[in-house]
């Protein structure tokens, strides 16, 4: 017998639409089930497939737990800021609440003709005033409680967007959107202090229900690493250059030292050094370079530039060696 799918499918999810049968009860006597997914960014161009493939896992146990006879909140929304919708308003001069408002109309769409058992009523948006306000919320209570802090780092920069990127929109050293090669830049961000919450994150990976290597890759995102801070003497300079080592116990070995080109003091103290054509050259080199690129460690040829200039000073052994630059 020959089935029309795509009839059945309609007729179903107008069912379930009319219905209700997805949504959240409040107040309810049932079991409790809370499946949770990553909200997407609603893109001009729609869905994709990996969309489908995320979501579908998490869609199987809430409808399963719906037949159990669980109250299941499964919530969707928009992660709706960003760069793609800023460009595309730019470039057809339409205002990006409408096109945000649209692609979030095209996905929804999407996502019930799928047939994703969300609880649409309570759809969110991240630009929508009544999500945002909490967002700046919780950020001034880090900020008051010290758990936000500003700090320099390299980032993705297309000189002709004026625009930092993400390392994958500018692979190959390119600007995705305009094909500018992406430079280095450095400049000042926001870090939030997760690190003072490492052991409480790390003792609760114990005990949860997760496959090994998803749990280590947890325990490698939180990246609780144990060494010291030492301190080289620098040879003709006054100030001392810390470092950070796991392993303080192989600081005779140490021969050589490696700084980024763009260490504060190349430019304090260039005076001193006689080969400084040769670093700013290498320097605009590894600007075209993006951070990935950069601190790949593996199957790598090693690039630099020795300073000329001043050296080092081994604290154990008190030898002398010289600056060398790297490409991290
Ligand atoms: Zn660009």
């Amino acid at each position: 017998m020959k089935h029309n799918f795509k009839a059945i499918e309609k007729k179903w999810q107008a069912a379930w639409e009319k219905d209700e049968i997805f949504k959240a009860v409040d107040g309810s006597d049932k079991p409790k089930f809370y499946g949770l997914v990553e909200f997407p960014y609603p893109s001009g161009a729609g869905m994709h497939v990996g969309h489908i493939k995320a979501y579908s896992s998490v869609e199987v146990v809430s409808r399963k737990r719906r037949m159990q006879g669980y109250n299941v909140l499964f919530p969707i929304g928009f992660d709706a800021f960003g760069l793609p919708t800023e460009n595309y308003a730019v470039k057809t001069n339409t205002h990006p609440r409408k096109i945000t408002d649209d692609n979030i109309k095209k996905f929804t769409t999407q996502l019930k003709s799928v047939g994703f058992s969300f609880d649409y009523s309570r759809t969110i948006d991240t630009t929508q005033e009544d999500y945002y306000k909490w967002t700046q919320w919780i950020f001034l209570k880090m900020f008051e409680k010290g758990l936000v802090f500003r700090d320099k780092t390299l980032v993705n920069y297309c000189p002709h967007c004026k625009v930092v990127l993400s390392n994958e929109d500018s692979q190959g050293g390119k600007c995705d959107i305009c094909d500018t090669d992406v430079i280095q830049k450095e400049k000042d961000v926001w870090y939030l202090r997760i690190t003072e919450y490492a052991d409480k994150l790390l003792q609760g990976l114990d005990g949860l229900d997760f496959p090994e290597n998803i749990k280590q890759q947890q325990v490698n995102w939180i990246g609780k690493s144990k060494g010291a801070f030492v301190n080289f003497t620098l040879d003709g300079i006054d100030k001392k250059l810390e470092i950070y080592t796991t392993r303080p116990d192989t600081l005779c070995g140490v021969t050589f030292m490696v700084i980024a080109p763009e260490h504060p003091y190349i430019d304090e103290y260039s005076d001193k050094i006689s080969n400084m054509d040769d670093i700013l050259a290498y320097r605009a080199e590894c600007q075209k370079k993006s951070e990935f690129e950069r601190t790949q460690l593996v199957s790598k040829d090693k690039t630099g530039v020795r300073v000329e200039g001043f050296d080092a000073i081994n604290p154990i052994t008190g030898k002398r060696f010289q600056y060398t630059f790297q490409i991290t």
